[in-house]
């Protein structure tokens, strides 16, 4: 008799949420080995060729093949074929927005739930990690040339950890104290414990990538200092500038990016000042503008550092809000409030400068606009004040321009990103780039992704492909 394969996920198990808002810990548990041998049962192991799973992954790791390692209960095994693509699946396993991506085409979803193909990768690697196991690391003959990379996001960190394993002498540049990009100082420790960076990292130094901290290229040293050095030279600089929106009082004290506000609570533990030397304004009511991940990152860190009432300050409806279904059920959970169809107008302040009222406006729905979804239209007469202690803003980010301001041969869109073609390559001999520097904003695997194929392409490079005449914009969207 043919087995009935079970149409349910298996859950994965969580903090409660009541117990979670006093701690940094993870929210997510994760699999145990019998849950995860129970969820990999489910997989039809479509053939490598076809799986529709493997297509819809920006690094195309081989998932029914690391599925069937569970299976055997090797775990060495189910890693390597997942390095074999993809060398940070405990960072992946965790943020990929997979809905959209490798579980997106999932067959069993025609018989019943996807594939967790996400917390399987996750279990895969933390097994790994409690067993001190890492994969193999390839012997390769050197090449004899150096590439530098500039930043330690996702997609310097890939383009580095694959040139190391074609042989290239990589050395990568991080303006900040720690390696890891947005992962490291952005992503809160409960959705991505720093451990699992630091861990994943690691393998990049027994590949013999160099990485070297607190080196602004662009300050200390120059673009063409580096050109003079390396052979050829891939910028990872990601979108670390924050948007703000020109109001009245947008200066006053309280008022933070959600850059700022997560990196001084990821890598500066302000929410134990003074036992930590960097202060975050603390407060009773915090409103965050903005309806994304990175606005549903700063509410609940909030609640954690002991704000006790919360708000998502959002212009348009729920539908539209572009954070995570799984993020906006844990801020739900946790006790984040929403606020829709408002928008700020003005910021008030008291005698010493400190943000007290976040003065709204009501808003309703209107013809779509460029982008497809419907226009915030103020109605007049619907002002009215909400009285916050703190405001973040998560409104979106652009790329820095520290390192492109003294270098003209490098040229920009107007949003300010960098423009490279189908091969990553800027308008810069020699000079790459790939991640949010390139995108705008992107996610960890799709910056992942250009790092992998601008890795390629500097390989190509460097055995004597030509440099085009001229630079054919690509478009990435
Ligand atoms: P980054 O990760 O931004 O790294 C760039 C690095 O370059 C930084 O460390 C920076 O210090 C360094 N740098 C910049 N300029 C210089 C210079 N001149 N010299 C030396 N170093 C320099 N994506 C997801 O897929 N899932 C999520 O859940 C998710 N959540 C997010 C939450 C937050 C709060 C934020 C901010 C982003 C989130 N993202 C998420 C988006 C994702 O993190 C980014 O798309 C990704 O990190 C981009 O990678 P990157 O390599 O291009 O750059
Ligand atoms: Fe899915 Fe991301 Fe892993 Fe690819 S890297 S298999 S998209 S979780
Ligand atoms: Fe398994 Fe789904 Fe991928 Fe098929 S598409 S191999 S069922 S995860």
């Amino acid at each position: 008799m043919a087995k009935q394969i079970k149409k349910q996920r298996i859950k994965v198990p969580e903090q409660d949420p009541v117990a979670r808002i006093h701690n940094f810990n993870e929210v997510a548990l994760g699999y145990t080995w019998d849950l995860a041998v129970e969820e990999a049962s489910r997989c039809l192991k479509c053939p490598y060729s076809y799986a529709p799973c493997i297509k819809g992954c920006p690094v195309n790791v081989n998932i029914p093949g690391f599925i069937q390692k569970i299976l055997e209960r090797d775990i060495k095994g189910a890693l390597e074929v997942i390095h074999t693509t993809n060398s940070l699946p405990g960072i992946t396993g965790r943020v990929c927005p997979q809905e959209e991506q490798c579980e997106m085409n999932c067959v069993m979803g025609k018989l019943g739930d996807k594939i967790n193909i996400g917390k399987l990768e996750r279990f895969v690697a933390d097994e790994a990690r409690k067993q001190g196991i890492y994969p193999d690391i390839p012997q390769v003959e050197k090449k004899g040339k150096k590439v530098a990379i500039v930043g330690s996001g996702p997609s310097g960190l890939t383009a580095a950890a694959d040139l190391a394993k074609m042989g290239y002498d990589v050395t990568m540049y991080e303006a900040l104290h720690e390696g890891g990009g947005v992962l490291i100082y952005g992503i809160p420790e409960f959705r991505l414990p720093k451990e699992i960076v630091r861990y994943e990292l690691k393998f990049l130094k027994m590949l013999g990538v160099k990485i070297v901290t607190n080196v602004v290229i662009g300050k200390t040293f120059s673009l063409y200092e580096l050109l003079d050095e390396y052979d050829a030279v891939f910028l990872g600089t990601g979108a670390g500038t924050p948007k703000f929106l020109n109001l009245p009082g947008v200066n006053l004290n309280g008022i933070y990016s959600a850059n700022e506000f997560l990196t001084r609570i990821n890598l500066m533990k302000a929410y134990q000042f003074p036992e930590y030397d960097t202060p975050i304004t603390k407060g009773k009511r915090l409103a965050v503008i903005g309806a994304g991940n990175v606005a549903m990152d700063a509410a609940r860190s909030a609640l954690r550092i002991g704000y006790e009432e919360v708000y998502i300050v959002y212009r348009r409806t729920r539908e539209y809000m572009t954070a995570r279904e799984e993020e906006i059920k844990h801020a739900e959970e946790e006790g984040v409030k929403f606020m829709f169809l408002v928008s700020p107008i003005e910021f008030i302040g008291d005698e010493n400068g400190n943000v007290k009222v976040l003065k709204l406006i009501m808003n309703e729905l209107g013809e779509p606009d460029s982008s497809g979804r419907r226009r915030p239209v103020p109605i007049p007469g619907t002002e009215f004040g909400l009285e916050v202690d703190a405001v973040v803003f998560a409104i979106g980010q652009k790329p820095n321009k520290v390192l492109y301001q003294e270098v003209p041969e490098l040229k920009t869109t107007k949003w300010g990103t960098l423009i490279v073609d189908e091969k990553y390559r800027t308008t810069m001999r020699g000079v790459f780039a790939g991640g949010d520097a390139v995108r705008g904003e992107a996610t960890v695997v799709l910056a992942m992704g250009d790092g992998k194929k601008a890795a390629k392409a500097i390989d190509e490079y460097l055995n004597g492909e030509p440099w085009p005449e001229e630079i054919k914009p690509a478009n990435f969207w």
